[in-house]
Order: C-alpha cells, then sequence, then structure tokens
C-alpha cells in the first residue's frame, strides 16, 4: 500500500506540477505556533524509517509516466529530508528525467548529510519565518540549541555551493517581522543568501490569519521592497 499523497496537478510557468507528501504524519525540527498541520509529537532532525515504500515508489513512478508531469515538488508533513528513503525518491524521479524541488524549512541545509542530498535536487526552498532569536525559540519552538544565526548561515553556507535554483520563502507576520526594523534585517539576509527567486507570503491560514494575519496594503508595501533589492 502506498502511503504518499498527492495534490492534484497544476500549471505553474508552463510546467505540469505535482506535489507529493512523502511521510505518513508530521515529522519536523520545529514546532511553529502556526503550523498548518498541527503540534510536532516527532521533533525531530536524524533520519527515520517508515514502512516500506516499494509500493509508494511504484505508484510514483506509474503517475510520472502516465501525467503530463514536468515538476515533482516533494513539499511534505514537516521535513521531507529525515525521510530515510528520500535519496531514492529523488533517484527514482530523475530516473524519469523529470527535475525535482524540494521544500525544506532550510535548517538541515548546514549538515553534511543533507547537503548532499539536497544537491540532488534541482531546486530548492529555504524559508524564514521569524527576525529575531527570541521570535525563533518562542514561536518556532526548535529542537534544542537550535539558533537563528545557525540557521541564516547553514542557508547561506549551502547556497554559496549549490548549482541548482534557490528560493528563499519569507512569512510576513503580523506583530513579528512586519515593522521596518525587520525588513531591514530580512534585506541584509536576501542578500546574505542571495537566492535566484524570492517568495513573499503572509498567513493564510484561517485559524492564524485573524492574529497573525497582515493586511492587504502593509503587505504590499513590504513585498515591494523586498523584491526590489
Ligand atoms: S517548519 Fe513548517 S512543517 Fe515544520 S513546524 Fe514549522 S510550519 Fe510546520
Amino acid at each position: 500500500m502506498s502511503y504518499f499523497s498527492y495534490k492534484d496537478i497544476y500549471i505553474e510557468d508552463g510546467r505540469g506540477v505535482l506535489e507529493v507528501n512523502i511521510l505518513p504524519e508530521k515529522h519536523c525540527n520545529f514546532d511553529c505556533i502556526f503550523c498548518p498541520i498541527g503540534r510536532s509529537q516527532n521533533k525531530v532532525d536524524t533520519q527515520k524509517s517508515f514502512d516500506k515504500i516499494d509500493s509508494s515508489l511504484i505508484e510514483l513512478g506509474n503517475i510520472i509516466e502516465n501525467k503530463k508531469v514536468e515538476l515533482i515538488f516533494i513539499n511534505s508533513k514537516g521535513e521531507a529530508l529525515v525521510h530515510d528513503k528520500i535519496r531514492d525518491i529523488i533517484d527514482l524521479i530523475k530516473s524519469k528525467r523529470v527535475p525535482v524541488r524540494l521544500l525544506s524549512n532550510g535548517y538541515l541545509l548546514g549538515r553534511d548529510e543533507y547537503i548532499q542530498i539536497a544537491n540532488k535536487c534541482d531546486e530548492i526552498i529555504g524559508e524564514i519565518k521569524s527576525i529575531s532569536e527570541e521570535d525563533f525559540q518562542k514561536i518556532q519552538r526548535p529542537i534544542a540549541g537550535y539558533t537563528l544565526k545557525e540557521y541564516i548561515s547553514n542557508m547561506v553556507s549551502f547556497n554559496k555551493q549549490y548549482k541548482g535554483k534557490f528560493i528563499f520563502e519569507i512569512t510576513i507576520i503580523k506583530g513579528y517581522n512586519d515593522d521596518e526594523e525587520s525588513i531591514h534585517k530580512i534585506k541584509n539576509i536576501i542578500k546574505e543568501i542571495s537566492p535566484d527567486k524570492i517568495i513573499i507570503t503572509r498567513m493564510e491560514d484561517e485559524i492564524f490569519k485573524k492574529k497573525l494575519g497582515i493586511a492587504d496594503e502593509r503587505f504590499k508595501e513590504i513585498s515591494n521592497a523586498l523584491l526590489s533589492i
């Protein structure tokens, strides 16, 4: 039985994109207060084995062959890099000559074993949601010992050696990183990481939107400021 799950194929920049979740339940090294998947019962940053994935790989291979898929986007319930078969999954997709995009929160991109895996992908998405050490611990509740400083430097060093497309996703959160000082700090981080593409987003989940969502006008202002650098 396959436990991968899929979204409907959609078109992005003229390419048919298939999003796949490879984790049976949430596994992440953070436990963000606004996580749309819920609490992290399994806060983890080392690889973990799940059920046999042979039938899941066969199903994924069949979908790629039978549908017009031009990019596979591994967007999982948490941090996909902790799946111990992530290499096999990427290798299967690449063997079908389809490019791979992988979403990571970005923290693990500083570790050798994960750098090698990420380097196999054509596109990597790294993220940032907090802009002070205090907020990082308070709202993203990472594994003990993690720091915002290390988080950013992990993405900076990763992208220095990465040959693919690094996409940097910044989430603007009301009351946490929407003031001028934060925007200035984010600009500096963008310069340090030097991504190929920047995505600015905000809280869209209905549950968190009311408290942490940012108004259209301010969001537009911040987006323009960040996208213009
Ligand atoms: S990094 Fe993403 S998946 Fe992990 S807890 Fe935070 S919002 Fe959820």
